[in-house]
């Protein structure tokens, strides 16, 4: 392991070194005109050039070294020269650290009455307040276009984001008509600060994967992708297709892997040799009111939590459980449509993704990472289990005594009725309010 961070030179590409392996995970690191990003890696989803209900700075203090923002979204109506005016994307969303964009392939593709041309995509944009809708074409020159005013670090090639049920014969035709894209987003202009990546599809046909690893390394990229991937083929089916594909592409560059996904997944596609990973799942998956812990997903709409004065994760260090705030509390609010509902739960699970990159980036540096994958299968279920919630609720006894500095009783703290804890939070948030008002000489008590 070496600790000297490279700085990015214009010209230089991305630098990605390839610190240490543990079998076919790696732990590595790149460097960008934004800082450096230390891999595996999870960008979280700012698709409108925010991440939902949080704060860029928010978002850098759970670990995030770099997001991701959507092409196709902001290169509808006028927004494009939006975000020029306002002097490009980190500027516009204080974001100065390392941003990616797609290349809108994914969103247009998912439209209905698209129509696929060798000159690229036609579709009708539907927009209710500006009570009418227009034609939009995107093409390979126009996603990069809009890709280079946005001014990401990062630009996707455009490509075709195939069905993985369409017939053999569509997926090969298709293939070869990304490759012919590939070839025009490359001859296209960027900004000196940008890198493009290209795009391995292929579907659930190995061998067609194979080929486009093989003709689309042959762009000498600074960095890949594969793409076509968690659009409903489930979890195994995923897993086959990163395992045969990661190993062909090349050692020296990021591996970038589109759309992925649950934390089950993302374990496996490091195991796979994967670098980088975005996904809706932590963010959409808090707005609708499920969590994420070690032991599993959590619904905090579950009648189970109407009473608890738990946090999330009593071994959470984000701001929402280690703020106190109750899962009674975050349930409340989400059923309440209160905003800070959506801010708390989604700092949650954004801690959660990078705690999990954090300790998957650890587990390769000491070479241990099957060990690290086994006991993380071991420990983490889709649901939650009766026997782990008991197990859950007794680490929520210690938490709760170390707290306070009082003895739990383990009954009544499994009925959730425990007056120290009670007293413990209440006390420690008034404080906090009191100390974060008087300041003002204003005294604005509880009022909502
Ligand atoms: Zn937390």
């Amino acid at each position: 392991m070496t600790n000297s961070i490279p700085e990015w030179t214009p010209g230089g590409g991305l630098n990605f070194e390839l610190l240490s392996t543990s079998h076919h995970a790696r732990r590595g690191r790149f460097v960008t005109a934004h800082g450096v990003v230390e891999t595996p890696a999870f960008m979280p989803v700012g698709t409108q050039a925010t991440v939902k209900c949080v704060l860029p700075e928010q978002v850098a203090a759970t670990g995030a070294q770099v997001v991701l923002a959507n092409t196709y979204h902001l290169g509808i109506l006028d927004r494009t020269q939006i975000v020029e005016r306002l002097g490009g994307l980190h500027s516009m969303m204080r974001w100065d650290q390392t941003i990616l964009t797609d290349s809108g392939g994914f969103q247009v593709f998912s439209l209905p009455e698209r129509q696929i041309t060798e000159e690229g995509v036609s579709f009708r944009f539907r927009s209710s307040k500006r009570g009418g809708d227009e034609p939009v074409t995107l093409s390979p020159e126009s996603a990069m276009d809009i890709q280079r005013r946005l001014g990401a670090d990062i630009v996707m090639a455009f490509d075709e984001c195939v069905d993985h049920r369409a017939p053999r014969k569509y997926m090969s035709a298709s293939l070869d008509r990304t490759m012919r894209w590939l070839k025009r987003c490359a001859e296209c202009p960027l900004q000196e600060h940008q890198h493009l990546f290209g795009i391995i599809q292929g579907g659930m046909e190995l061998d067609l994967r194979s080929k486009a690893v093989e003709q689309v390394t042959s762009f000498r990229l600074p960095g890949y992708a594969i793409g076509g991937v968690s659009v409903g083929e489930g979890h195994d089916a995923m897993v086959r297709v990163v395992r045969h594909t990661a190993p062909r592409m090349p050692a020296n560059q990021v591996r970038y892997l589109m759309g992925v996904g649950l934390p089950e997944d993302l374990v496996a596609a490091v195991e796979c040799g994967m670098d980088i990973f975005d996904c809706i799942i932590p963010t959409r998956y808090a707005r609708e009111g499920t969590v994420f812990t070690w032991d599993g997903k959590m619904r905090l709409q579950d009648k189970k939590f109407r009473k608890d004065r738990y946090p999330i994760d009593t071994q959470c260090q984000c701001v929402s459980c280690a703020g106190g705030f109750s899962r009674a509390y975050l349930r409340h609010l989400l059923f309440a449509d209160e905003p800070l509902y959506g801010t708390l739960a989604t700092l949650h699970n954004l801690h959660f993704y990078q705690d999990l990159m954090r300790s998957m980036r650890q587990a390769i540096e000491s070479d241990r990472f099957a060990a690290f994958a086994t006991s993380f299968r071991d420990r983490y279920k889709s649901a939650i289990t009766q026997a782990t919630w008991t197990k859950i609720r007794t680490s929520a006894v210690s938490w709760a005594s170390s707290q306070s500095g009082t003895e739990m009783d383990a009954d009544r703290a499994d009925q959730n009725e425990s007056p120290q804890i009670q007293h413990h939070v209440t006390s420690r948030s008034l404080r906090a309010c009191d100390g974060r008002y008087s300041s003002r000489g204003q005294n604005w008590g509880f009022i909502g």
